[in-house]
Formats: C-alpha cells, sequence, structure tokens
C-alpha cells in the first residue's frame, strides 16, 4: 500500500512539475491609447520608459505591431476573441459586447488557468471567464474611481476607492497576486489601465515632472491636409480647433465664461480629488494657467501652446503606467513568479501626439495604426529581440491559446505568434486588413477600410469613394497621396487585388 501511494504521489509531483513547465503564467498588461512615440524601446521616443524597457529587453519588440480598427471597445473586442469586428459585432464605441462568444480567458479558464481581470473593461457587457474582476465603471475615472467587483460570479459590488486610477489598478492587481490567487495553479491576470487615455490627468507622483521640458514639434503639427481626401479635412480631431481648454488642457473658465462641450463636465474630474490632491494639482497648474490667459495667444502660437500643454500631460500619464508596470514586475521578481510568467504589453491602438495637428486616434495612419507590442517569455523568446512582421491585435488570442495548450477555434481570424516568440522562421501575412466604422460620431473620421504591407498602404473612405495610397517608407508622415500616379499603377493594382482577397478571407460583407 506504501509503494502504491509512493508512485502515486511520484506521478502527481512529476506531473505538476511538467505542468508547471508546460503551462506558464500569463500577464498580459493592456493600455488606453499609448503612442509608439512614448515607449523608449522604440525609436524616436519623447520620454524614458525604463520599466516597459524591461519587459523589452527581456524578451521581443514587435516594430509593426498594427490594430485592426483603431478604437477602444473595438480593438479590446478583438483582442480577447481574435476576430474582425464584423465577425465579434463590437464595431464601433457604441456596441454591446455579446459576452457569448469564444474569448481566450473563457478557454483558458476552462483549461484550468484561474482567471483575473482588473482595470478598464468598457465593453458594457460584464466580463465573462474570469473567476475574479474588479473594473472600472465605463470609461472609469482618473481620480477616485468607482470599481465594480465579482468573485467566483457573486454578485458585482461597486465602491469608489481613493487614489488615483493607474496607482490603484496596480494595487489591485498585485493584491490579487498576493492574496486571492491559489498559489498551486497557474493564472492569466489582465491588467487593464485607463491611462493614458483623454483627458490625461496625471497622477500625484507625476505632477512635477517635465515642468519645463520644451517637447520636439511633429514636422507636421501645422498640415494643411493639400492632395490627400476630404476625409483627413473634415474630422475634428485637431488639437487647434478641437481640444479644449478646461476639460483637456487644465485650464479652468475665467467667471461668467459659457462653457461648451466637453467643458461642461470637466469640472466633475476635479471634483472626484482630495483636498491634499487638489492642493498638489492647484500648484501644478496655476501659475502657468495664469501666464497663459495674459498671454492671449492666438492662431499658431496658441496651437504649439496647446501641444505643449498635451504633451506635458500625455507624458506625465505614462510615466504613471511606467513606474506601476515597474512595481508589478518587482512583485513578480520578489515572489520567485518571473521565470514562470509571460508579460504581454501592448495598447488597445497608438494616438497622434500632434502628427498632422491632431490628437486621438481612428484613421488608418501609422501613428494610430501602430501599437506598442513587448511580449517576454522567459526561457523561450531571446532576450532583446525584435521582430518586422505585420502582427496584430487580432494575434493575441490564438497565441495565448497556443501557449496554454488549448485549440484554436476555427473561428479566430488572428494567427498564432508562437512561433516568431520562438524564433523559428514561419509563414506570415504580407497584409494586413483595416475597417474604421464610427460616423458619424465622436470627431467625425469618415469610414474607411484599407490594406498595409510591408511598405505601402491603401485606404477607401467608401462612403464618399476616395482613395488614399502611402509609400510610408519615403513618406513616413503620409503626406503624399499616391493614388492614380501613373508611376504607381501597378503598385495599386496590387495594393487592390490584396485588399479584395483579404475581404474574401475574412469574410467581410461588402461595405
Ligand atoms: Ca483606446
Amino acid at each position: 500500500m506504501k509503494k502504491v501511494c509512493f508512485i502515486v504521489s511520484l506521478i502527481f509531483v512529476l506531473g505538476c512539475q511538467t505542468q508547471k513547465f508546460e503551462r506558464p503564467n500569463v500577464v498580459f498588461i493592456l493600455v488606453d491609447d499609448h503612442a509608439l512615440k512614448a515607449v523608449s524601446s522604440y525609436e524616436g521616443s519623447l520620454i524614458e520608459t525604463p520599466n516597459l524597457e524591461r519587459i523589452a529587453n527581456n524578451g521581443i519588440r514587435f516594430d509593426a505591431a498594427c490594430v485592426t480598427n483603431a478604437i477602444c471597445a473595438p480593438s479590446r473586442t478583438v483582442i480577447l476573441t481574435g476576430t474582425h469586428s464584423h465577425i465579434n459585432g463590437v464595431v464601433d464605441n457604441g456596441s454591446r459586447f455579446d459576452p457569448s462568444q469564444p474569448t481566450f480567458p473563457l478557454l483558458m479558464q476552462e483549461a484550468g488557468y484561474q482567471t483575473a481581470m482588473i482595470g478598464k473593461w468598457h465593453l458594457k457587457s460584464n466580463p465573462v471567464g474570469f473567476d475574479y474582476w474588479d473594473i472600472l465603471n465605463g470609461q472609469g475615472q482618473y481620480y477616485s474611481p468607482v470599481f465594480m467587483k465579482s468573485v467566483n460570479g457573486s454578485e458585482p459590488v461597486n465602491r469608489t476607492i481613493d487614489g488615483y486610477c493607474t496607482d490603484l489598478t496596480t494595487d489591485l492587481t498585485i493584491d490579487w497576486l498576493d492574496q486571492e490567487r491559489n498559489k498551486e495553479e497557474p493564472f492569466l491576470l489582465l491588467c487593464h489601465h485607463k491611462a493614458p487615455h483623454r483627458t490625461w490627468m496625471p497622477g500625484p507622483n507625476q505632477l512635477e515632472l517635465f515642468k519645463d521640458t520644451q517637447f520636439p514639434e511633429p514636422e507636421t503639427l501645422f498640415d494643411d491636409f493639400r492632395g490627400r481626401a476630404s476625409a483627413v479635412s473634415t474630422q475634428e480631431m485637431t488639437i487647434s480647433d478641437h481640444m479644449y481648454l478646461w476639460h483637456d488642457l487644465m485650464v479652468p473658465p475665467q467667471e461668467g465664461a459659457t462653457l461648451e462641450g466637453p467643458d461642461k463636465w470637466a469640472q466633475g474630474n476635479i471634483d472626484r480629488m482630495s483636498e491634499t490632491q487638489r492642493t498638489a494639482w492647484d500648484e501644478t497648474f496655476d501659475a502657468d494657467n495664469d501666464s497663459f490667459i495674459k498671454s492671449d495667444l492666438k492662431g499658431a502660437e496658441l496651437t504649439r501652446w496647446k501641444y505643449q500643454r498635451y504633451m506635458q500631460n500625455y507624458l506625465r500619464c505614462i510615466k504613471g503606467i511606467d513606474d506601476n508596470v515597474g512595481r508589478l514586475l518587482d512583485y513578480l521578481e520578489e515572489n520567485d513568479l518571473a521565470d514562470n510568467t509571460i508579460i504581454v504589453y501592448m495598447s488597445d491602438q497608438g494616438f497622434f501626439l500632434g502628427e498632422h495637428g491632431w490628437y486621438d486616434k481612428r484613421f488608418m495612419y501609422e501613428p494610430s495604426l501602430r501599437i506598442p507590442l513587448l511580449i517576454s517569455w522567459p526561457d523561450v523568446t531571446d532576450k532583446g529581440s525584435h521582430s518586422d512582421l505585420l502582427v496584430q491585435n487580432l494575434d493575441l488570442a490564438p497565441t495565448l491559446l497556443e501557449i496554454a495548450g488549448v485549440e484554436i477555434p476555427k473561428r479566430m481570424q488572428g494567427q498564432s505568434m508562437v512561433p516568431i516568440l520562438k524564433g523559428d522562421a514561419t509563414p506570415w501575412r504580407d497584409a494586413m486588413y483595416y475597417h474604421y466604422y464610427e460616423y458619424p460620431g465622436a470627431h467625425s473620421v469618415q469610414k474607411h477600410e484599407g490594406v498595409r504591407t510591408e511598405r505601402y498602404k491603401l485606404i477607401h473612405y467608401y462612403e464618399i469613394d476616395e482613395w488614399e495610397m502611402f509609400d510610408f517608407k519615403s513618406d513616413p508622415n503620409e503626406m503624399i497621396n499616391l493614388y492614380d500616379n501613373p508611376a504607381y499603377a501597378g503598385i495599386q493594382n496590387e495594393l487592390n487585388q490584396k485588399l479584395k482577397a483579404l475581404k474574401v478571407q475574412y469574410e467581410v460583407p461588402s461595405s
């Protein structure tokens, strides 16, 4: 009897060891609107992000990672389901996510992973496929945010937590790792930050940063949109005309002023601060606001001032993310988890940091289309490596399922990046499909679809039947529309064929 017990125990121990080896933990850090130009692992970054570099240095940096639809809720749904927007139904921010569809967390949960989701969810329906979730209410608030929590299917409970959103999301994430999970089983942990989403409110620990920094202006800050589709000039996302002084730039209204647009609800964001937070906030902005008001800037000078203030706060939010990613990495290292935990760092799409005079995203232009994507898989990915392959947010779900040893549903349209992570040669897509749907809607960006290859891009604003084509290797700012340029007729034809083929491959309904 003793002998049988011993053999059974031995099998159990070996089984556990095999399981530990085969099924690594996964921490997926998703941030909101993080531009490539604000990650120091990438060329031309405006700031240093040393903790994000820790992930990149320990793993792989993707240099041509793109989204399928550059807007928040749709991108989150693409990530969860591994399907394009026309398949998963979340085509714009007004859509509700149908939680009956398969997602990678649900499938990993069914396969025995403990699953937790903490932070920004923003999909209108509650999370499914998680043992534990603690999510921000809708878009969430930067100060004293409301979190809604459910454990093992319990009735969700709302509570307001004092503090700053990025810090709190990290606190809750570390608390789950430390106190809530079963330490004998592998886990999938989603840590989703609200920052650096508009209104770019920095945290108390970053307010002092960049006070005297002048950030370089993008070459296209004063783009006149000549030669491109009319959609480029009819949008409403310019720093000059569509960025609000109170809501977006922390300049309170003068007494008796009439508030317009988003400025009407700016006070609500400020009122969530504690007295100490409010004092620090006022000390940061008051003096500069006074001199700004006295200077009475107009035209280009006003746009320049707005750009600097925008960058100051946006990049402070990023520094808050970087500091908090550092805290999470420290926890993993100090608790013997780093060696068996895959870390994925990704943004739900890119963001315009003044290119073409814009903020926001939506357009299939490089600053919003491309995302930072860093993945470390200890003992598997080569440290400090990088890939130029055309991966997409669509590919994350199949990748994590393959890593977890779970069968990838046929419905998923992405491709597993596991061979790339292992450094193996693998056939990969030479063109990607993009489709933006939210029109009419916030920022008035026309619907468009398109194809991007390693060098070229073709965009069709199909409701107004206008086209653009760019060679972003020779024209990285995407200023010269090559569509119908006879010298590029062959390339145009090739891109058109690729677009048609991708629409057939992904079963896109005709527009
Ligand atoms: Ca976003």
